[in-house]
């Protein structure tokens, strides 16, 4: 792991002369609601990575256990959670709801994600936003509350805010929820390179056209530049970033 066996300070010191950062944005966001942490909740990066990486689908075949919920709620409305509700359904779930707290219209998932999460009978609860969860003595997941909401005016993102109805607090009884509002960028590594400029969310700053970074020497491109986004966006930043790194070793910085 470069930032914690290794920095990249000590791989100059090895002799590597460019280094280029391509470490993504793997670090799931929660919602800070109370009973987030019962058993039963699931960042959609665990969910996933448990189910399709580690193949939890085939346990026990293979040693990876998967919570197999059978009333599901996916919170977020992106192409992840188009994968989790998906998931969660072909793991055996009766039912998946997708809980998002604007329309289908802001719905930032690409129109093929929802058409298909549709085909599979996944359900769309909108204007909803879960307020905190509820738990057996167990602490197993039993249910969330929920709070319906209305469209407001546009906010920064341009996209109209979502605003709570007073008093529309309900339930949605539910053993497994998967949160996939997002994934915020790995510290890891930029906690241990200080001199490497930062976006105030943690983004690396590198030149949109050839991934060079604050700091002499070192590149980087993909999700931990430009946040969540997509593999052809992540596979040209590391093509720029390769000839200017073959600028670099031949021309100088
Ligand atoms: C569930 C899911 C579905 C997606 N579906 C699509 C899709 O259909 N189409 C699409 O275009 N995009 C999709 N994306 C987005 C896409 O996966 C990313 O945009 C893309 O993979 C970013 O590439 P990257 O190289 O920047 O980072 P990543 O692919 O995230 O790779 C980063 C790598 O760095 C490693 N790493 C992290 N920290 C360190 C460290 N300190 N030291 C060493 N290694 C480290 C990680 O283990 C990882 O292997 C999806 C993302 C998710 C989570």
């Amino acid at each position: 792991m470069v930032g914690a066996s290794v920095t990249i300070d000590e791989l100059f010191s090895e002799g590597y002369d460019a280094v280029y950062i391509g470490v993504g944005a793997g670090l799931p966001r929660f919602m800070d609601l109370p009973g987030e942490n019962l058993i039963g909740i699931y960042s959609a990066n665990e969910y996933l990575t448990r189910t399709n990486l580690m193949k939890g689908y085939l346990f026990p075949e293979y040693d990876t256990p998967i919570a197999r919920g059978k009333n599901v709620v996916v919170l977020g409305a992106g192409n992840v959670a188009m994968d989790s509700a998906r998931t969660a359904m072909r793991l055996g779930a009766d039912s998946v709801k997708v809980v998002y707290r604007r329309s289908r219209e802001e719905m930032p998932a690409r129109a093929e994600e929802l058409h298909h999460a549709e085909e599979e009978k996944i359900e769309f609860v909108l204007l909803t936003n879960p307020t905190q969860f509820f738990g057996d003595a167990n602490g197993r997941l039993t249910g969330m509350e929920c709070l319906k909401m209305e469209l407001g005016e546009p906010d920064a993102s341009g996209r109209r805010r979502p605003v709570p109805v007073e008093g529309s607090e309900f339930r949605i009884d539910c053993d497994l929820v998967v949160v996939s509002v997002g994934s915020n960028a790995n510290p890891l590594l930029t906690n241990s390179t200080p001199d490497i400029a930062l976006t105030r969310w943690g983004n690396i700053i590198g030149d949109p056209v050839t991934g060079k970074t604050s700091k002499r020497g070192v590149w980087a491109g993909g999700d931990i530049v430009t946040g969540m986004a997509t593999v052809i966006l992540a596979m040209g930043a590391g093509r720029a970033a390769a000839n200017s790194m073959h600028d670099y070793l031949t021309l100088g910085w």
